[in-house]
């Protein structure tokens, strides 16, 4: 009895299992056909200097219809990236959102863009020099690029994407440490790094105004960044008195949907013709 009941449990777990391969084997065939069909899209999220509330950069933010549904990135990229489709996408994300901003740059101000970049995506072959092409072909500024890694990236596999890391600064290319304070790199290690830029994670930024602690922690980080010589941005700022905080902190630059949500190419378009000085 003991032993039908163990199989019948075996059966079970084995169907559950059963539906949870079919459904990632679907996705990823589904993650190939949007590729080559093209479904991706990119938004972009205006990056303010928050003592003048001018855009100084955009992020890029790849987007995906999976038919009529809305797959938000945190679905796909680990897909992707376990099946090896996070190197094509994200050299057409680069191309396509190098491509775009410098012809914003040439119609309007010399805005920055930040690129997410995947762990995979550093350590595959010739990743270098797709970024050196991306540039040349597009025309954008080396200085005008800014690639995020975060912080788990620099501790697995530490030796090689350090060094590849090290390659695009010395193309001109800026690096930015996402998702700050969230990681395990210790300030040692991080004070090791070829980083121009740190981006406070939401969750310091969240209790602004509202908790003790976090808003002793995001004080400490915004000075430190500033110790170390680094350009301090703020993400995830949705509230009026988050952004006074931040200011009176002396951050230098932040990002947050009561700034500016991720847009589409149309919306910077017109973004660039005028600004956002009234909304802040
Ligand atoms: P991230 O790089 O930290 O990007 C910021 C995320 O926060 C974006 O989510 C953005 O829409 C969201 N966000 C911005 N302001 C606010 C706010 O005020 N409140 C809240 N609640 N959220 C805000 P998204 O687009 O869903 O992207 C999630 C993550 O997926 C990104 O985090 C990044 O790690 C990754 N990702 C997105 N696009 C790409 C890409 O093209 N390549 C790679 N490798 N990763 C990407
Ligand atoms: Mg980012
Ligand atoms: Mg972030
Ligand atoms: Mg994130």
């Amino acid at each position: 009895r003991a032993k039908e009941l163990g199989g019948r449990r075996v059966e079970v777990f084995a169907a559950h299992m059963h539906a949870d391969v079919v459904r990632r084997l679907e996705l990823a065939a589904d993650l190939q056909r949007a590729l080559i069909e093209q479904q991706f899209a990119i938004e972009y999220q205006p990056v303010v200097d928050l003592a003048t509330s001018r855009v100084t950069a955009v992020e890029a933010l790849v987007r995906w219809w999976r038919g009529s549904v809305f797959v938000p990135p945190e679905q796909f990229l680990g897909p992707a990236e376990d099946t090896g489709l996070i190197v094509p996408l994200s050299e057409w994300i680069l191309r396509e959102s190098c491509r775009e901003v410098a012809a914003w740059r040439a119609s309007s101000w010399d805005i920055g863009l930040s690129v997410n970049l995947s762990a995979r995506q550093i350590t595959a072959p010739r990743f270098v020099e797709t970024v050196a092409e991306a540039l040349e072909d597009s025309g954008l500024p080396a200085s005008a690029l800014t690639l995020e890694v975060i912080e788990e990236m620099l501790v697995e596999d530490a030796e090689e994407t350090i060094s590849r890391l090290s390659e695009l600064r010395a193309l001109g290319v800026r690096l930015a440490i996402d998702d700050f304070g969230t990681g395990y790199a210790s300030l040692a290690f991080l004070r090791q790094l070829p980083v121009d830029m740190i981006k406070i994670d939401p969750s310091f930024v969240e209790g602004l105004g509202r908790d003790d602690t976090l808003t002793l922690l995001t004080r400490t980080i915004v000075r430190l960044g500033h110790d170390l010589g680094l350009i301090v941005v703020a993400e995830g700022i949705e509230r009026p008195e988050q952004l006074e905080q931040l200011r009176e902190m002396g951050c230098t630059r932040g990002q947050g949907f009561l700034v500016a949500r991720p847009m589409a190419a149309k919306g910077v378009d017109s973004l660039m013709r005028t600004s956002l000085q009234s909304a802040l």
